[in-house]
């Protein structure tokens, strides 16, 4: 395959629209000190829904090796899709963070049911570190879309500078006022002088101070396993939010 071009094969799988694309690195952006976007051209547009996943291939020493992401883009972003990694020790991690603008890369997509199109009118996500990913989709997709959903995020980092993010999502918030962003820091070096946000984990008291309505709202939850299954444990446990109110992605390799 000639790197550049674009082969996209369609095949109907249950009624969802799956195809694989070969293309190329159209852009790869910093977002914090150990985290990567890595943008691909798409020319035809993909039917992807916000909050989705896809499957990228890239050549390892000439051996095609896949993981799968999140989209971080929004399907109202046009001309190219975007995952988000955390560039760890790991082989294919340290492989894509050798990758440079026109390399080769193959996708599979799209897949996934943490999805959001405007289906509620209250939402809540909880977050942490790198499973903003999906919820920047989402969120990105809802103010493109003017969508009137009221929308409640607790993005949890470990410092200031580990807010993947930060701009955008501030962004958002200023010209969508259904969408409130807050902040917390984990780390116990947070400087109180210069960090006026919230600070520790996502927790219960938290939930109930940011949002007295939780008990209207349908709760989206991405991250680590064990985040995830923490926060699901306070949500089903404490405020007893039922099983068919929470919604979760689960990033399973962290
Ligand atoms: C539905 C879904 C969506 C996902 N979306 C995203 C997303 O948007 N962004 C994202 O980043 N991930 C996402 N993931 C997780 C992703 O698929 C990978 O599993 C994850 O990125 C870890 O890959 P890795 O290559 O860094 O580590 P792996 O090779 O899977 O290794 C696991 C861990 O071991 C450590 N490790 C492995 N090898 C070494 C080494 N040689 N030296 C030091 N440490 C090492 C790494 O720290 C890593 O965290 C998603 C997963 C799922 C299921």
């Amino acid at each position: 395959m000639v790197c550049g071009k674009q082969k996209a094969e369609a095949i109907r799988v249950q009624e969802v629209h799956i195809i694989t694309v070969e293309t190329e690195v159209l852009d790869i952006i910093q977002r914090t000190g150990d985290v990567k976007s890595f943008r691909f051209k798409i020319k035809e547009d993909v039917d992807f829904k916000p909050g989705q996943f896809f499957f990228v291939a890239i050549k390892i020493d000439g051996v095609e090796r896949t993981k799968h992401f999140s989209f971080s883009n929004s399907p109202t972003e046009k001309g190219y899709v975007e995952f988000t990694k955390r560039i760890t020790g790991s082989e294919f991690s340290q492989a894509l963070d050798k990758l440079k603008i026109g390399d080769w890369a193959k996708l599979k997509m799209p897949n996934g049911s943490f999805t959001f199109q405007g289906e509620y009118e209250k939402v809540a996500f909880l977050s942490g570190g790198i499973g903003i990913t999906p919820i920047r989709s989402i969120c990105r997709f809802t103010t493109d879309k003017g969508l009137a959903t009221d929308i409640v995020l607790l993005y949890s980092s470990r410092t200031e500078d580990d807010i993947i993010f930060r701009q955008d999502l501030d962004e958002i918030a200023s010209v969508n006022e259904n969408i409130r962003v807050v902040h917390t820091l984990t780390s116990p070096d947070v400087d109180a002088k210069t960090w006026k946000g919230r600070t520790g984990r996502v927790d219960e008291k938290m939930i109930r101070e940011e949002m007295k309505d939780y008990g209207e709202r349908i709760f989206y939850v991405c991250g680590p396993p064990k985040m995830v299954e923490g926060l699901v444990d306070i949500l089903k446990n404490r405020l007893s939010v039922g099983e068919g109110k929470i919604k979760t992605e689960n990033f399973v390799g962290y």
